[in-house]
């Protein structure tokens, strides 16, 4: 049974790993897509698909996980459309999580079974919060798992966060 799982991971961070960890307890697989995939370079969605990819995977491969395939999903301009256009680029799944009360809507339309994301350390493991930090040149490594730390030092993300903050200004 594979479950998927849809987030913009920007970036991935150890409640997203928490998360996938808990969905692997009750489903053989999980599908992870990454959405808004088309995007990157802006303050919401800093990181490319490619990035997000890799920083996924090798957190998950050296926590011993191999069991998930990992979609990048480009968004489309119609909502109703969203939910075939994901399954057209997943396996299949038998159930969806996410707290999103869009993605939650559209699928339960669908006839899915939607579950909820149990999000835990809230103050620490939120992608907003750890791309705050990175631009007040906080310390931020603690929130991610080392795998995201060290592709986000050798992109030099940090600093691309905070040349696009002054672009914004
Ligand atoms: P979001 O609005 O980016 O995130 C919602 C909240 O849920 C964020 O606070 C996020 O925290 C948290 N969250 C999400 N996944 C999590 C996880 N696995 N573990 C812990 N916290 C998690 O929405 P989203 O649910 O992450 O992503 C939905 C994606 O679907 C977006 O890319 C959206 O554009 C796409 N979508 C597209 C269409 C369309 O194209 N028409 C329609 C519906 C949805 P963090 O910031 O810490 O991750």
């Amino acid at each position: 049974m594979r479950a998927f799982v849809v987030g913009r991971f920007q970036p991935f961070h150890n409640g997203h790993l928490h998360v996938i960890k808990e969905i692997l307890h009750d489903y053989s697989s999980v599908i992870i897509g990454i959405g808004s995939a088309q995007y990157s370079h802006t303050m919401e969605n800093p990181f490319t698909a490619g990035e997000r990819h890799l920083m996924i995977s090798n957190s998950l491969e050296s926590a011993g996980i191999l069991n998930f395939y990992i979609i990048p999903i480009e968004d489309v301009n119609s909502n109703p459309l969203w939910v075939a256009h994901v399954e057209s680029l997943t396996p299949t799944f038998q159930a969806i999580y996410s707290n999103n009360p869009l993605v939650r809507r559209l699928f339960k339309e669908k006839g899915y079974d939607v579950k909820a994301v149990q999000l835990t350390n809230r103050d620490e493991w939120s992608g907003t919060k750890i791309r705050e930090r990175m631009l007040k040149g906080l310390k931020w490594e603690d929130q991610v798992p080392i795998e995201v730390s060290n592709i986000i030092k050798e992109i030099n993300g940090v600093e691309r966060i905070q040349e696009l903050a002054e672009d914004d200004d």
